[in-house]
């Protein structure tokens, strides 16, 4: 799905659509399957009346299947994404724009160069991979003594295994 992301923007126009997580190959290789969430997905254009600046509002809303660092079985992560992408006419003016907000002057605003061949869904993609986390995490894990309900009683603490040892 490529737009000029130029005149995207100017006539502030819409897209919107979903498609299954399985089918953002960038972002689901290497992640365990299924991928069968829906992903839901809307780019809006929109120019600042004062500035004339160009800017994109990207969102996206579905799931994710991840392995857990902890424990390292999969499980479905919510992910969303929210983001403003504000449009720069070339290289150099993104650079320069890095450079004010490496020296912390700046605002945290993401940039993109204006491309007359913006495919839409890439940008989506984009966003999702970096809505990630680093490393992913049950809240709790399952079959951990932290889950309510599922204490393992089982297994004997060690304490009375060493009151065995000491009655013989
Ligand atoms: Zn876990």
């Amino acid at each position: 799905m490529v737009v000029d992301a130029v005149a995207f923007s100017r006539a502030g126009r819409v897209l919107e659509g979903s498609r299954k997580a399985s089918e953002f190959v960038r972002l689901t290789q290497g992640l365990p399957v299924p991928q069968d969430a829906e992903i839901t997905w809307r780019v809006a254009g929109r120019q600042d009346g004062g500035t004339g600046r160009l800017w994109l509002d990207v969102h996206a809303q579905g799931a994710v299947r991840l392995v857990c660092q902890r424990c390292l079985r999969p499980f479905v992560l919510p992910v969303q994404v929210g983001n403003t992408v504000g449009l720069v006419k070339d290289q150099a003016q993104l650079e320069a724009l890095d450079a004010l907000e490496s020296a912390g002057e700046g605002s945290d605003v993401e940039y993109l160069v204006a491309d007359r061949q913006l495919d839409v869904l890439a940008l989506i993609e984009d966003e999702l991979i970096l809505a990630l986390p680093y490393a992913p995490r049950h809240d709790v894990c399952p079959g951990t003594a932290d889950e309510p309900g599922h204490q393992d009683v089982t297994k004997p603490s060690p304490f009375a295994v060493l009151e065995q040892l000491r009655k013989h």
